[in-house]
């Protein structure tokens, strides 16, 4: 890898890290932020903007002209009904960038809305700034999630997860004071560290060896709608027999599984037709294939980065060590699930 990823692993670090520093402070006071807004959405659509001025912000200080294909836009903060949001995800943004302005800010946002259509050759950027949603509002777990893509896959990654503790005794729902947060570099494994300081010393990650016999313990959405639980625990017997899930937002399931904390991470498509989006799993799938995991679609095929903001060449997501990945996308084919009808 050339000294010039190295210098976009390096911005994304700190671009990943500011972010994650700007959600949970965002994050600490839910309720504030809800009362200023007056709506219950409020604070993840503040963060969320504020997450992505400081990424766009810190990638071009760093890099110059970028092209980031992100989640958000700012139209609607721009419109005066939400006065009362801009004024939030300033006041949030400031917090890492401290001379920003609302041009400036909403200027920003706007650097990763003009997708465009990368195809195959295109070398970009994508952002989730915040992923995961629902779990940010639940006060769980949530990540920050940059990639860099080149000729279809990722090749540069950071992956903040503010509330993921490096301790695995700390239950998910239990948001811890740091965080973690993930670099990783194809060919060059995973580093991991905090997440609330861009200059903390990061360290290699070593991903335990797994025990051949042991139940397969995968993670899975909290949400229902994202995936479809009940066929996971059937595969899951049918490749071994299932352990506990671990039920957690966002992409720090791909952190989790490439800690070796679990064994898988199913993505098991509940509507016909869904197009997964790249920023959803471009990070989070480098750290776990970095880590030692396999990473593809429920019909075994490699992830194309490829083709526009949609995975629109897959369908759904396996993660997981080489041997237990191959028993869960036998187990997959053997119980047709997901199967075009
Ligand atoms: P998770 O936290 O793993 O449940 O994933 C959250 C992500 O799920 C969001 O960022 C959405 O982009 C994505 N999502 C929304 N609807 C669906 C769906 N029907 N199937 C799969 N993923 C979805
Ligand atoms: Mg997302």
């Amino acid at each position: 890898m050339s000294a010039k990823h190295a210098d976009l692993l390096s911005a994304a670090h700190e671009a990943a890290a500011l972010a994650s520093m700007v959600c949970r402070a965002v994050q600490s006071r839910l309720d504030e932020v809800r009362s200023i807004a007056k709506d219950d959405k409020s604070p993840v659509t503040v963060a969320d903007f504020a997450s992505q001025a400081v990424v766009a912000h810190v990638l071009r200080e760093r890099l110059g002209k970028i092209w980031l294909v992100g989640e958000e836009a700012a139209e609607m903060l721009r419109s005066p009904a939400h006065e009362s949001h801009r004024q939030a995800a300033l006041q949030a943004v400031r917090l890492a960038w401290p001379d920003a302005d609302e041009d400036a800010m909403l200027e920003a946002i706007d650097v990763g809305a003009a997708h465009g259509q990368p195809g195959a050759s295109d070398s970009f950027w994508t952002l989730d700034p915040i992923d995961g949603t629902k779990g940010f509002l639940r006060g769980e777990q949530y990540a920050v999630s940059l990639a860099f893509i080149e000729h279809g896959r990722p090749v540069v990654a950071a992956l903040g997860c503010p509330n993921l503790s490096l301790d695995f005794g700390r239950d998910f729902g239990d948001a811890d004071p740091r965080g973690s947060l993930y670099l990783a570099m194809l060919g060059y494994g995973v580093q991991q560290g905090p997440a609330d300081d861009p200059r903390a010393e990061m360290t290699t990650m070593v991903r335990p060896v797994r025990e051949a016999t042991a139940l397969i313990r995968a993670c899975e959405s909290v949400e229902s709608a994202h995936t479809d639980q009940s066929a996971s625990s059937r595969i899951l017997d049918h490749a071994g027999g299932a352990g506990e899930p671990a039920r957690l937002d966002s992409q720090c399931k791909y952190a989790v599984v490439a800690r070796g904390q679990a064994d898988a991470y199913l993505r098991l498509p509940t509507k016909k037709g869904y197009v997964e989006k790249i920023w959803d799993h471009a990070a989070g799938a480098l750290v776990a294939t970095e880590a030692g995991a396999v990473v593809t679609d429920i019909d075994g095929q490699p992830l194309d980065f490829g083709c526009g903001s949609g995975l629109a060449k897959n369908r759904g997501i396996v993660c997981a060590d080489a041997a237990v990945h191959a028993r869960l996308v036998a187990a997959i084919a053997d119980l047709k699930v997901g199967a075009p009808s």
